[in-house]
Formats: C-alpha cells, structure tokens, sequence
C-alpha cells in the first residue's frame, strides 16, 4: 500500500487516453500512476489517423516534431466502383481543414505512436505494465485500487481510460448497484496491415497508409467469427481496390490481419464517486470517421484541466468530495454533447460507406462526404493559464488582464521588432497584469526603479532596450521624467486607464494567445535594471523561462517527484499575504505601516505572508501584531537580513521561508533545515551546482556552477547563457558541523540594498569623499536601513569638522537620486583609536569596519 502524498490520480488503461492524461498531468505538475493489463504498445492495431484536435493537444504536449517525423499527412480521399474507378474523389478536404485549424491530418503507426508517448513520459516509474485492474474500494475520500495480482494502490481519484470493454466501467456500475449498461454492435471489421504495393496508390477510402505500410478496414453488417471472416475474404477477393490492384493482392500482402467488432454510443453516466472514465470506456464511434483517438485525447486534456482547477482552488490542493463531484459533472457536461456529436456523424459515416440500405448507398453515391465535426478553439486546449483563472470569483482578474491588453495595444499599437515600453506607476495590480499582458502582445516592458536612477542612467536604459513608449499608470507618472525625456522624440508618453477601469463590468473579449512552452519560453517578457546609484544602469531582460525559475524549483530536474526538502514546497495552494510593494515603491513612499498590516492580518488570517524584514520586527514589538505573525504558518522573508532576536522569537513558532537570490539569478531553491533554531543558516542544495571559493578567514564567495540538468533552478545560466560559472558577491560562513549549511555575512562587493530595496553602489559615493584632501577614508554602509549613512575617517595630521563634511554630502547628494541621497545627520567621523578596518591588500573591510560602529549606526536610526 502507498503512503498519503499529494494528490494523485491512478488511471487504468495505457491506451491514447491514459497516455495522453498522463502527459498532462505532468505538465499540471499533478502526480499520478499509470496501469495497463497489458505491455504498453502492443504490436497490434494498424495505423491511426489523428485529426487537427488531437494534433494540436499533441503540440501542447510538445511532441509535434517526432509526430511529424513518423507520419504522413493526409491529402484525400477516393471513392470507387466495383470497377475500380474512382466516382468521387474528396481532394481539397484535407486542404480545408489545415486552412481552417493551422495542423494536419495525419497517419501514424498505431504502435510507433503509443510508443512515442510512452517514451516521453519523464518518469517511466509512474506506468505499471502487466497491471490488470480488478476491484475499486472508494472509502475515505480515497480510492483503493486492487489488482489482479493482489496489489494495491491509494489515491485520489481513477481515471477509467481502459477502453470499450472497461473494467472500471463495471465496477463503477457495480458501486452503484446498478445494471451495467451495454452499447450497441451492429458492425464489425475485419482491420489489418499490409506491406506496400506499388500500384497501389498512397490515399484510399478506408485503406491508409502512413510512412511504410498500408492499413485496411473491411466492414461488415454483423458479428462474425473466424470461419465468416474466410468466407468473406473469399467473397471479397475480387473486389478491385483501385483500377489495378485486387482485394487478394492486399491480403497476400499483408502482415497482420483481425476482427473487431465496432461498438458505438455514449454512455449517460461518465462518473460516481471519485471514479471517471475518459476515452471509449465513455464514448465509442465507429472507426471510418477516424475521431475516436483524437475525441478520446480530448477528453484527457479536460480531465487534467478539471483536476487542475480543483486543486488550485481548494485550501490546502486536496478537493474534498463535494469539490470532486462538481469538477466531474462539469467535465461530464462539457464533454458529453461533443461526443453524441461525434458519434453520430462518424455512424452515418460507416453506414453510408457500408451501402447499409438504399439510402445509404444513394448518398454515398450521389454525394460523398468526409464527415466533418466543428473544430470548437475550446475543446481539448489545456487550460491551465488564462482559463483556469475564470474559475471561482477569479474572472475578474482575467478580464483585467484581456481588457490590459487591449489597452496597452490601443495605446500603443502592436510591437515593432524587439521594441519596448516603461512602464512605471501606483504599487498596484497593475504591475503583474502588464508583464503578462505584455507576453500576449510580445512586447517586453520595461521596469524602471526611478527612486534609485540617475537620469543620465535612465537615458541609457532606455537606449539599450529601444523604447518607444513611456506608459504612466497616471498623467503624473507620465509626467514623471518629461524633462528629461523632451530630447526623445521618439519616445511617446501615454497614460493607463485606473485600476478600477478595468474591473468594470463590461464584457472583455477574449485577447487570444495560443503557443506551447516551448515555442515562447525564450521570449523577453520584461526588464529590469541592475543597480543604477550613479553609473549606468544595465538592463536585464528576463525571458518566460528565466520568470520561471522559483514556480519549478519545487520539481528534481527528473521531473520525477516533488523534492521535499526544498523550501517552498507546502506554500502552495494556501493564502498567502503579501506585505511588500509589488514593484519598489516611485515616491515618497513608506512601505504599508505596521498598524495597517497589524488590521489585514485580524481581518484575513492568511497561512502565510510575505514580508521584508523592517516589518516582522516592527510588528515584533507590539502583543497584538505578535500573536497575529505567529498565528500563520509560514513567513517569507528577503531583501535583507532578519535582526537576530526576532528571528530567534520566531524561529519555532512559524516555519520561516527565506527568499534568496538577485536580480540577475532570480530565486535560489534552498532545503528546509530540520532544525528551525538553526534559521541563522541556509541549507543550500549542492546539487544545484553552489560552491563556496574561499575569500579571507571564515568568509566563502557562494558560487554557482552550471548544471545543464538543473537549468530550471539556475536562473543565473539563463540570463546568462554563456557564462559556466557565477559568482554571486555574497558572502558566507559554513556551518561548523553541517554540510551545505551556510551563514550569510554580507557582500563581497559594495551594492547596499536599503530597506525598501533600493540599490547603492557604495564605492561610488565613497569615492566623492576620498578625493578630499582632509580625508583619509570614507565607507558607505546602510544594508537593510531605510537610507545610506557615512563613516569618515579623517586624514591624521588634518583638522575636520562635521559641517565640512556635511557641505561635502550636499554637494554629492545634488548629483543623486533624492530617494538614495545621505541625510546630512547619518554621518559619523571614526576616532583615532577606531580607524577603518581594512583587509591585506588595503581595501576596506567592510563587515568589521561595520561591527566596530554598530552601536553608533544603530543610533543613527533611532
Ligand atoms: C479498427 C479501428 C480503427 C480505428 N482508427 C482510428 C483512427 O484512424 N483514428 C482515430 O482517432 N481513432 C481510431 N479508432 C478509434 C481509437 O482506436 C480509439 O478511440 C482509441 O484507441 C481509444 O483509446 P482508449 O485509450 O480510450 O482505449 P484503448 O485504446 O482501448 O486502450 C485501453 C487500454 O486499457 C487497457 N486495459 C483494459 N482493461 C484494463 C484493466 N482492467 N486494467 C488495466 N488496463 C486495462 C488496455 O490494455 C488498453 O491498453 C479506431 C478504432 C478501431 C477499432
């Protein structure tokens, strides 16, 4: 028996349906478990046709080109006499189609396709093959699956995928104590494989062919065995299947050769309880249409998104039953209409092709037809994205974001090539709505920090990004740099509409976006701007996979499991409150005051929430807002250091989610310690490619080395594609016992970060001072401190005076960002007995210089 996990949907059945399901599910990052009676892939079945649905779901699933490669198009379609002639020939049919739906039809060994998608599928430890399933206990809220060699399986919901004759089916009729229903048999087949024949031409009604074989289906009007099935061969053997080539030919020809018997109808009960079927377990058309595969991998395709949304909606992802009976009979109903649809047609299809009465062969003769079933844009595309947001009150953000796009378009038009746009405005939603906005109309937008930027270094960005277009989220931040914009022409200010305009309640049409991962992740989303105190600032653009760093580090690179030892798995899915600025703060702006915080977090109770550590400690320091930090289960953390009596007040009352990483890295994935006491320390995961180089003393330089098997985890290599190795500038000291647990300590640069994450380049400021002759030395400091403070030390034999350096600072800060400057009162001049401390080669040391003066640089912030 398997242990409680996550949640995990068992599937019986490794045909096109549980495959399909199978790679969704991956995708969906859903666990699951795979069993077949049988060996994947058996070596029986002929070709099968798959039609633009089920391509498309193929090229979601990112296996278009091995599709490609292993099959053929379809191109028409004949239909001939019994002289061999053709009487009608369907030409452009297939032409259509592509036209209509942007994919091919295509014919591809049945084998060589189930296969493929085997052989796609990460973790080959999910599918269990020779795994008959027997019985179905739902007990629980679980189901327990039994098979027939007595294992058995836990999980939360089965996916009866094992075709017509479904076991899961029975037992799902049995649970209900119900007659198990039956579908109707009228014809049946004689289906086989013949080698290739040179005469024969490549497009054949109901005889395919695909790269190397040529597949038939010969249908007859009732059930027969295999003495019938010699009979008619016999019967048949004349029959010309094109002007040169006879029936017998074929069959001498062939390879393999069966009977089936054709089912067909839709079941009206598709699920009880957690159990669901999928594919033929719930729908069969006879095969002359060539639907039932790609009907079946539709309904895949909805199962995964239907479980998709129930687990991102509920608390804690672990639908309950009422949430599972609802996502079931939404599927259900989804599906249903589609499938009677589809069945009739492909009926009508085998009838007419049969001669079934005078009718039949009237039609048929008269007005042949390839059947043709709506190509509905919303069946069978996998969801997860803009749809599964419409979901559960969630509407309301999609039509913000569709109603964003068609804004910023009709503001700005669509995007010339590798263009971009500022974006700057109020800290609100609109920030995350316009990065994603942006990838649906491919235009990267650019996120400047304008509290920290010169404007010699904003010009320079705007340069190296060609903008365009500069997008105020009001006319005062479009106004927010006219100045220094007015010799940029070619830079166009326009003003975005308020939040609230986009919440209204018209009716947003839909900003259509469809790709696969594959075919965007390298696409520039937005950028970002590295520290930009006084120099330049450099743009660094992130691309869709580099954004998505920190969603997949929950994953091995195996794609296998989730790791449990990494941090952030158990976040997901709960509340979580976000208590700092979505993007750093224009103006004058504090970060929201503990008070406010204080009221949100009595009002909402969210598991969890994110802070910057000024806040947790002032929260700390108040009864009320202590006992309301300490009720959720999680804090995140980042920006800068937690003092250390707040986080030892913490450590063993809340889990604490450290995030760290920068700029240009995104997120490091870190392991949860096992002892909460230790929170002083991050564990890092070596496999992940850190190291620690040696700098001076206890102090390590934290390095990342490139691992191509773990690339998702390094955002380093994916901003920076050639680099092998990258050096973070951060220094740590190593656990004296642990491996792997590492104790921050500081920069091994000089980049200051300031409370509410503004970046300073600190030798840049200090260099203003040491060119003074009275001065011997100066160090910026101010790491986590809401603005940047000065420690002079004066030349020996020279006289300095505080108002001297204090007109020193006025003139710097005249060449400064306002939100970066010195106050003129952070300054403090370093006695003879405590000069700055420096390192071997001179430089200063910053960490000691800074434990030297901690008292007077805590006073400084009082
Ligand atoms: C002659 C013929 C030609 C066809 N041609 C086409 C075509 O060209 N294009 C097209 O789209 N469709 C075609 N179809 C239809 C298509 O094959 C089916 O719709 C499709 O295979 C259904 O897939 P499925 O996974 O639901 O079921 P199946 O393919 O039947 O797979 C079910 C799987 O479940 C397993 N299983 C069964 N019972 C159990 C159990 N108790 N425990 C565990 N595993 C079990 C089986 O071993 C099997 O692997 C054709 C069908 C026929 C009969």
């Amino acid at each position: 028996m398997e242990a409680q996990g996550r949640f995990k949907v068992l599937i019986a059945g490794a045909g096109i349906t549980g495959l399909t399901l199978a790679h969704c599910l991956e995708k969906a990052d859903i666990d699951y478990t795979l069993f077949d009676k049988g060996i994947i892939a058996p070596p029986f079945g002929n070709t099968i046709t798959i039609f633009p649905h089920g391509i498309r779901i193929l090229h979601q699933l990112d296996f278009l080109n091995q599709i490609k490669n292993q099959s053929a198009p379809m191109g028409g379609s004949n239909c001939r006499g019994s002289n061999g002639k053709i009487f009608a020939a369907c030409e452009k049919y297939f032409t259509v189609l592509r036209s209509l739906t942007g994919y091919d039809t295509r014919t591809i060994g049945r084998q060589e396709f189930l296969q493929l998608m085997y052989d796609r599928l990460p973790d080959k430890r999910k599918v269990f093959e020779r795994a008959r399933v027997e019985r179905v206990v739902t007990e629980n809220s679980k189901i327990r699956l039994v098979l027939a060699d007595g294992r058995e399986f836990i999980g939360d919901l089965l996916v009866g995928a094992d075709g017509v004759h479904s076991k899961v089916r029975e037992l799902m009729w049995n649970n209900a104590t119900r007659i198990v229903p039956t579908m109707k048999t009228t014809y049946a087949a004689i289906v086989g494989l013949s080698m290739p024949m040179s005469d024969l031409e490549t497009f054949e009604a109901v005889v395919n062919t695909s790269h190397n074989k040529i597949s038939f289906l010969i249908i007859y009007r009732r059930k027969f065995g295999e003495e019938d099935m010699k009979v008619l061969i016999e019967k048949i053997a004349d029959y010309p299947i094109t002007e040169k080539v006879k029936f017998a030919e074929l069959w001498e020809n062939r390879t393999r050769a069966q009977m089936v018997s054709l089912e067909e109808g839709v079941f009206d009960h598709w699920f009880l309880d957690r159990i669901v079927l999928a594919g033929d377990a719930a729908h069969k058309v006879t095969p002359n249409s060539g639907f039932g595969g790609s009907t079946a991998m539709e309904d895949a395709v909805s199962i995964a998104n239907a479980i998709h949304t129930a687990i991102t909606t509920c608390v804690h992802r672990r639908p309950n039953d009422e949430e599972i009976r609802s996502i079931l009979q939404h599927y259900q109903e989804s599906r249903i209409r589609r499938a009677k649809r589809i069945v009739k047609v492909g009926g009508e299809m085998t009838r007419r092709q049969a001669y079934d009465g005078w009718m039949n062969y009237l039609q048929y003769r008269c007005a042949p037809k390839l059947t043709f079933v709506e190509f509905k844009e919303e069946q069978g595309l996998l969801r997860w994205g803009d749809h599964k947001l419409r979901k559960k009150g969630q509407q309301r953000y999609v039509k913000l974001l569709l109603s964003l796009g068609y804004s910023l378009e009709e503001r700005i038009g669509l995007p010339k090539e590798l263009d971009s746009c500022v974006y700057v405005g109020d800290n609100d939603l609109r920030y995350v709505f316009i990065m994603i906005a942006s990838q649906k109309s491919r235009r990267q937008v650019v996120l400047i920090e304008p509290r920290g930027l010169t404007d010699s270094g904003l010009l320079s960005l705007l340069e190296h990004t060609k903008c365009s277009y500069w997008v105020g989220g009001s006319s005062s931040y479009t106004d927010l740099k006219k100045d220094v914009l007015e010799t940029r022409t070619e830079i166009a200010l326009s003003t975005l509409p308020p939040l609230r305009h986009f919440f209204q309640d018209e009716k947003a049409q839909d900003y259509t976006f469809v790709a696969t991962w594959n075919e965007i992740k390298a696409n520039p989303v937005f950028v970002v701007q590295s520290s930009g105190t006084t120099g330049d600032p450099r743009p660094l653009s992130y691309s869709l996979e580099m954004s998505t760093v920190g969603t997949f580090s929950r994953r091995l690179p195996d794609g296998s499991e989730e790791n449990p030892e990494l941090r952030f798995t158990g976040i997901h899915g709960t509340r979580v409150f976000e208590a700092i600025p979505i993007w750093p703060p224009c103006h004058e702006a504090p970060l929201t005051p503990a008070p406010i915080i204080t009221e949100i977090l009595r009002k909402i109770q969210p598991d969890g929430g994110f802070y910057v550590p000024s806040t947790i400690r002032e929260l700390c320091l108040k009864e009320e807002s202590l006992q309301l930090l300490k009720k959720q289960t999680y804090l995140m953390y980042g920006g800068a250091p937690l003092d250390e009596w707040v986080g030892d007040l913490l450590c063993t009352e809340v889990d604490f989610h450290v995030v760290v990483g920068s700029t240009e890295t995104s997120r490091w994935p870190l392991r949860k310690l096992q002892d909460p006491r230790e929170w002083r320390y991050y564990w890092i995961d070596e496999r992940l490619g850190y190291r620690l180089e040696h700098v001076d003393g206890d102090l390590y330089e934290l390095a990342l080395e490139r691992k191509p098997e773990w690339r998702r985890f390094q955002g380093a290599f994916i901003m920076f594609p050639t680099l092998d190795i990258y050096h973070t500038q951060d220094l740590y000291t190593p656990h004296p016992t642990k491996p792997g647990h590492v104790r921050y300590r500081g920069r091994k640069d000089d980049l200051l970060k300031l409370t509410w994450l503004a970046k300073v380049r600190a030798s840049d400021l200090e260099e203003h001072f040491n060119m003074q002759p009275n001065i011997r030395a100066a160090m910026v400091g101010g790491n986590g401190k809401p603005s940047p403070f000065l420690i002079i030390e004066p030349e020996t034999d020279k006289e300095l005076g505080l108002e001297e350096v204090q007109s020193t600072i006025k003139l710097l800060n005249q060449s400064l960002s306002p939100d970066i400057c010195i106050p003129l009162q952070n300054v403090i001049i370093a006695s003879a007995e405590r000069p700055l401390v420096r390192l071997g080669k001179g430089t200063l040391d910053r960490r000691r210089t800074i434990d030297d003066y901690k008292e007077e640089i805590e006073r400084l912030y009082i």
